[in-house]
């Protein structure tokens, strides 16, 4: 093989955009390995909670069996593989539709015969002229193999390992507590009186699917207070901060929470590069990965990149915009600042976005309207393609009407409307 081969950890929707560009561009050759069974990362629903019964590993998928999604797939998808309107009639779809796309898609670009399945990337370690060796488990011989490579991109997705918020005297409470990440059913909390903890995505669409159900969700969190109708048993409180009894838990502002049988934590996610070896410097502190030039490319080893690290994105359409940029300056279509202006970028960056948007260290990574000054950038420094027109349109178009009816907003269905010039709401 000529060229640069550059290795990809995941086969989820980042892992098959980066190999649907990296096979696209003379000089680069993509060899994906995926721990799963399956291609298609979180969009792989699965019953199971804790570990598959394939391999042991804990369950990597996040969904819910009644997920739609929160953006509609005009907006969702990869930006030069839309949604085949025949076949996906509504706007906001369920995740096996989500994954019958990512399957469409790999087999449209030719990635199959790219792609290693059941094959964990165990070690990632510079090779020290610049490349990169990795260790790749077979799961199912269990044999360990040594692989070289010009360049990394990682995709292992970053919803799957839990975060927990603190809530002092956990331990005595009786009834049940998890994670939004082992969330699969509302039936599972029929007649019950449950606290969902967090209300960012997640916390809200689980609190509202649990109300059709429980007899009271109290949707716990020190957010701004959502301004959208909620269902008669849907109550709003502070964040939970104590667990007072058996059942009861105390909140920021004092009020008590009585009877509870169950609390969901839709508290997060952490971010995991463990397979990477220590000679690479990653902090991973505050919710962030660092450090990383314009949330992608590792400073110090700039052959290592990291896609998808932003949240509150338009994922596919980010991961593409992303990986084009990584092609790029792999194939010295552009280069890239030195270290030393990297890191400082880093520091100067942060700095302008905690002064100028008053978000928190913590939020670093979180984008909302941010992502189209962040792709603009990445499309203006690489010289690609920046994203078509339309897609921040409705984007925002969504999240406002999401912020107004919460209940209802994934009943509309949109339509791009060649005489406007944008994307408008498709009366059927
Ligand atoms: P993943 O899909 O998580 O894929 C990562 C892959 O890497 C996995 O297959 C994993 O097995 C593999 N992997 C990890 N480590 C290794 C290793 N060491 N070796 C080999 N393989 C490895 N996005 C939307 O666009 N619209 C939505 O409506 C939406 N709803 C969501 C709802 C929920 C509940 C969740 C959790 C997420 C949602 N998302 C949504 C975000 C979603 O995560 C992204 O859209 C996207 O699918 C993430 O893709 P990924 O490839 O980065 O990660």
């Amino acid at each position: 093989m000529s060229g640069k081969i550059v290795c990809v950890i995941g086969a989820g929707a980042a892992g098959l955009c980066a190999a649907r560009h990296l096979l696209a561009t003379p000089g680069l050759t993509p060899v994906v390995y995926e721990q799963g069974a399956a291609i298609g990362g979180t969009w792989v629903y699965t019953p199971e909670t804790g570990t598959d019964s394939r391999h042991g590993l804990p369950i990597h998928a996040s969904m819910y069996e009644k997920l739609r999604t929160n953006l509609p797939k005009e907006c969702m998808a990869f930006p030069d593989f839309p949604f085949d309107p025949d076949k996906y009639a509504s706007s906001f779809i369920g995740h096996a539709e989500v994954r019958r796309y990512l399957e469409e898609y790999c087999e449209h670009f030719g990635l199959k015969s790219r792609i290693h399945l059941e094959k964990q990337v165990k070690l990632v370690k510079p090779d020290g002229g610049g490349g990169w060796k990795v260790s790749v488990k077979d799961l199912c011989t269990s044999a360990l193999s040594d692989h070289s490579f010009d360049a990394v991109v990682v995709c292992n997705g970053h919803y799957s390992i839990p975060a927990f918020a603190d809530v002092a005297g956990m331990d005595a409470f009786a009834g049940v507590a998890m994670h939004s990440h082992d969330y699969r059913v509302a039936d599972d909390f029929r007649g019950k009186r449950v606290v969902v903890l967090g209300a960012s995505a997640s916390g809200q669409d689980i609190g509202l699917e649990i109300a059709t159900t429980a007899d009271k969700v109290y949707v716990s969190h020190n957010g701004p207070k959502m301004v959208a109708p909620l269902p008669e048993n849907v109550e709003q409180t502070t964040g939970v901060i104590k667990c007072t009894g058996p059942r009861d838990f105390e909140v920021v502002d004092g009020t008590g929470l009585k009877d509870i049988d169950a609390i969901i934590f839709c508290t997060g996610y952490a971010y995991d590069m463990s397979f990477v070896s220590d000679e690479v410097p990653i902090r991973l502190v505050d919710r962030q990965i660092q450090p990383l030039y314009k949330h992608l490319v590792h400073t110090a080893f700039p052959t290592m990149s990291v896609i998808g690290v932003p949240i509150k994105i338009l994922p596919f359409p980010v991961f593409d915009v992303q990986i084009r940029y990584v092609c790029s300056y792999l194939t010295g279509k552009f280069k890239l600042p030195s270290t030393a202006e990297m890191d400082a970028y880093v520091v100067h960056d942060k700095a302008k976005r905690l002064r100028v948007e008053g978000i928190v260290e913590k939020y670093y990574h979180k984008f909302s309207s941010y992502q189209w000054e962040y792709l603009r950038d990445l499309a203006d420094e690489s010289g690609v393609e920046p994203l078509p027109p339309g897609f921040e349109q409705l984007y925002e178009l969504v999240w406002g009407k999401r912020r107004l009816d919460l209940q209802h907003y994934k009943d509309d269905n949109y339509t791009w409307s060649e005489k406007e010039n944008k994307f408008v709401e498709r009366k059927d």
